[in-house]
């Protein structure tokens, strides 16, 4: 079946000239060199006009088109984002700060295909919920008009994707509002997907938080998808009541890690250090608190040590390294003062602590602290970057009041030898995904989404599909 002409190759080596980045437009600098990456478009409220205006007209369309045609397309747009990745991966890293290497920069490029991918080969079947001498009853999902999609830093092109994915799969239309921090990564995606989509129904609005919150009130968006902060969520909460919007929040998370005596520190410490460390920190179901069994408490500590040691830490271009600068000034103050709070009350500095004065990047180094208590604000507030306080516990009770005791619930994660102790532990925790052995490792297939102040609605899978529909009962 051949439903679009343009399987064009690959666009360019050089996104940047390609997205068009405008004269006298907002600078990015790049968070490793202070050196300026692009200039962003300053996208206005009016250009949200003109962008909802053609998505609402080209969404009856695309919504008339069957399931397979759009999972075709999506299909082709992974084409496009794989042969574009390596372009797409430098500009990120340039922009974001987070290296080629280790779980960065090509990681999330290969995911953005992925996710386009997975989400393309997902079927949601009508159910047949009543099929009896009383009648019939089935459910349907609908599409839900255009999708306003809010989006953050720090996984800027992936999270773009987990939004516009399952949204235009099920026939809506998407205006997406990229972070000001991060706008020529989206533009670069948008471009390369938009080169084998219809035309219409994806389009980006590059501007500040005026423009998010004009999405949030605005009559022609039907739902929001949004990730980012819980602070930010509320907002947009109170501003989509007016007109009853539909909400995907995927908000901010303080996710606990629980080390059980009976692990193997040795064996544990490297997933333990990227399942913080992922994105140098700056990932919302990243571990941000570990609590450790006071009979393993040191040996933890020193294989952590040794793993984090072992991390080079600099410009994400030098293919060497897998830990980058924070992404802007404002996130490298909050590290710095969480840190800062740790040492003040006495804390032990295992590694880090100490950024060098007056350098160009943003960067804080790789930064484990133990011997901290748990009412410390570098454990009760989300750090976002490589720091990792390392809390010590006695009893598995108190360690579980303790992960229980804020009031987000993203991911959380237990460690131990023994999958069914383990298993127990995660029924006890109050959070949207308990991993074991590992943390934050997402899967398009699985549904992911926040307990508590982390947010509602799930994203990923047959669940992440229904978020994007308007469900419709036909009864006869
Ligand atoms: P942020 O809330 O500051 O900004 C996110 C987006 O919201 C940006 O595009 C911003 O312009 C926009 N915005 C700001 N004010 C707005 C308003 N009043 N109305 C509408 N839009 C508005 O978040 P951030 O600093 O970019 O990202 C970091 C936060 O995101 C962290 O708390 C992190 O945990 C969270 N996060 C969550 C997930 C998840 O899946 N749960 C994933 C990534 C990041």
């Amino acid at each position: 079946m051949t439903i679009h002409p343009n399987t064009r190759p690959a666009i360019s080596k050089d996104l940047l000239s390609a997205i068009h980045a405008v004269p006298g437009g907002r600078e990015i600098t790049d968070p490793a060199t202070g050196a300026l990456v692009g200039l962003a478009p300053e996208h206005t409220t009016a250009d949200l006009e003109t962008a909802i205006t053609a998505a609402r007209a080209a969404q009856p369309g695309w919504a008339a088109r069957s399931h397979a045609e759009r999972s075709e397309l999506l299909n082709l747009a992974a084409d496009a984002v794989e042969a574009n990745a390596e372009a797409l991966a430098v500009l990120l890293s340039r922009e974001q700060g987070k290296p080629l290497n280790g779980p960065n920069a090509r990681l999330e490029v290969g995911a953005c295909a992925a996710w386009l991918r997975t989400t393309a080969g997902i079927d949601l079947e009508p159910e047949v919920l009543v099929d009896d001498e009383s009648g019939t009853a089935e459910l349907h999902y609908r599409p839900m008009g255009v999708v306003g999609a809010i989006g953050p830093w720090n996984w800027p092109m992936m999270i773009s994707v987990w939004q516009l994915a399952p949204a235009l799969r099920m026939g809506n239309t998407v205006v997406l509002k990229p972070s000001e921090y991060t706008p020529l990564s989206v533009l670069a995606l948008v471009h390369v997907i938009n080169s084998v989509l219809p035309q219409d129904l994806l389009h980006v609005v590059s501007g500040g938080r005026d423009v998010g919150e004009a999405i949030s009130k605005h009559p022609g968006i039907n739902k929001i998808m949004f990730t980012g902060s819980t602070a930010t969520g509320k907002a947009i909460i109170r501003s989509s009541a007016d007109t009853v919007k539909r909400l995907t929040m995927e908000l901010g998370g303080n996710d606990a890690g629980i080390v059980l005596p009976d692990a193997d520190p040795e064996k544990i410490a490297e997933n333990l250090f990227w399942g913080a460390f992922i994105n140098t920190g700056q990932t919302c179901a990243a571990l941000k608190r570990l609590y450790v069994h006071e009979n393993i408490y040191e040996e933890v500590c020193q294989a952590l040590i040794k793993v984090a040691k072992a991390m080079p830490m600099g410009n994400g271009l030098d293919e060497k390294n897998v830990l980058g600068p924070l992404q802007n000034k404002a996130q490298f103050d909050i590290v710095a003062s969480l840190v800062q709070a740790a040492k003040d009350s006495g804390a032990r500095v295992l590694l880090g602590g100490n950024p060098v004065a007056n350098q160009p990047g943003h960067f804080y180094p790789t930064t484990l602290v133990a011997d901290i208590g748990n009412d410390n604000a570098l454990v009760t507030e989300e750090q976002f970057g490589p720091a990792l306080p390392i809390i010590k516990y006695s009893t598995l009770d108190e360690a579980i009041a303790m992960a229980n005791g804020l009031d987000v619930g993203l991911g959380a994660s237990v460690w131990s030898s023994d999958i069914d102790a383990a298993r127990n532990v995660a029924a006890r925790i109050q959070a949207g995904t308990v991993w074991i052995n590992k943390h934050g490792a997402v899967d398009p297939r699985v549904p992911f989404g926040g307990a508590k102040m982390s947010g509602y609605g799930l994203e990923f899978g047959v669940e992440g599909l229904k978020h994007l529909g308007q469900p419709q009962a036909i009864s006869y």
